[in-house]
């Protein structure tokens, strides 16, 4: 797993800035962001995707985003959020490293995942 992007942000190898974590995840800025405040949260260990991640780690997993997305929504007044999660190429995952996105949204931002 030497040239996974993901396990080299994880284990401080490539910078970033961590918006939240815990013991098993971390929360950051998306380097390519679809809107102001898209982030990404991030296992700190080497999952593919969502079925290889243990179930165990559902609780931790959920603390890292919600604390990620009531700190982007105090710090930038957005309104809500979408949570999304592409699993194997052909759903749009690029990076091979567990991770969910968070979505900022606001009124009329004209975003939409459906169309
Ligand atoms: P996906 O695998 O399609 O669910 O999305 C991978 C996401 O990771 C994309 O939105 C990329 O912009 C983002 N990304 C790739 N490399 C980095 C990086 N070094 N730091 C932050 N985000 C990244
Ligand atoms: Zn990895």
């Amino acid at each position: 797993m030497k040239e996974c992007i993901f396990c080299k942000i994880a284990k401080g190898e490539i910078p970033s800035k961590r918006i939240y974590e815990n013991d098993n995840f971390f929360s950051i800025l998306d380097v390519n962001p679809r809107v102001n405040g898209h982030s990404l949260v991030i296992s700190k260990k080497h999952f593919e995707n969502i079925l290889d991640m243990p179930s165990s780690l559902g609780p931790e997993f959920l603390d890292c985003i919600k604390h990620t997305a009531i700190k982007l929504i105090e710090e930038n007044k957005f309104e809500g959020f979408n949570v999304l999660n592409n699993n194997f190429e052909v759903a749009g995952q690029i990076v091979k490293h567990f991770h969910f996105h968070i979505i900022p949204r606001k009124k009329n931002d004209k975003l939409n995942f459906f169309s």
